[in-house]
C-alpha cells in the first residue's frame, strides 16, 4: 500500500475506507436476501443516520435502491428531506435516479466504490451530478476499497449464472445460456 499524501485529506481518507466498510455490511444483508448486493450509509457529524441496500425483490418496489433506501431513513431520522450536510457512502457508482435522488437532497458529498460501466451515472455511462445548469454542487470520491465492492457484486452474479447453467443442464442443454443478463 502506498501512502503518499501527507496532507490533511489522510485522515478523511482512512474514515472514508471505514465507513465504506460499514456499507459493504449493509450490502451483505442484500446478498443474503438474495437481492443484487449494494449497499449505502449516509453519514452526518460523524454518525450513521440511514442505511439502505438492495430490496427490489423483496419490497417489489423498482425503486428500492440501496441510495435511495439510505436516503429516506436520513431524511426521516434528520427531520429535513434536504441533507445538505451529509455525506452519502455506496458501494458501487449510482444509477441515474440514484444519483438524481442525490441532488434532490442536495447532498454534500458522495463516496462510491467500484463503477458501474453498464448503469453509472456519476462518470461511467453519463454525468448526473454537476451539471454547469444545475446550481447544486456535490463533492465526489470514487474507487473507495472499489475492489471489493465488485468483488462482492460479481461473486453475486457468478453465483447466479452457476445456478441458471445448473438448472438448464437438468432441462435442457449445459450449454445453452442466452437468456443469461
Ligand atoms: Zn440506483
Amino acid at each position: 500500500m502506498n501512502n503518499h499524501s501527507t496532507s490533511s485529506s489522510d485522515s478523511t481518507s482512512r474514515s472514508d475506507e471505514l465507513w465504506m466498510e460499514e456499507a459493504l455490511r449493509v450490502a451483505q444483508r442484500a446478498l443474503d436476501a438474495g437481492e443484487v448486493p449494494v449497499g449505502a450509509i449516509v453519514v452526518r457529524a460523524g454518525k450513521i443516520v440511514g442505511r439502505g441496500w438492495n430490496r427490489n425483490l423483496t419490497d417489489v418496489d423498482p425503486t428500492a435502491h440501496a441510495e435511495i433506501l439510505a436516503l429516506r431513513e436520513a431524511g426521516a431520522r434528520v427531520g429535513n428531506h434536504r441533507l445538505g450536510d451529509c455525506e452519502l457512502f455506496a458501494t458501487i457508482e449510482p444509477c441515474a435516479m440514484c444519483a438524481g435522488a442525490l441532488v434532490h437532497a442536495r447532498l454534500k458529498r458522495l463516496v462510491y466504490g467500484a463503477d458501474d460501466p453498464k448503469a453509472g451515472a456519476i462518470h461511467s455511462l453519463m454525468q448526473v451530478l454537476n451539471q454547469p445548469s444545475l446550481n447544486h454542487r456535490m463533492e465526489v470520491r470514487a474507487g473507495v476499497l472499489a475492489g471489493r465492492c465488485a468483488e462482492l457484486l460479481q461473486s453475486f452474479f457468478r453465483l447466479r449464472r452457476e445456478e441458471k447453467s445448473g438448472e438448464q443442464s437438468s432441462v435442457v442443454s449445459p450449454r445453452s445460456s442466452a437468456t443469461d443478463e
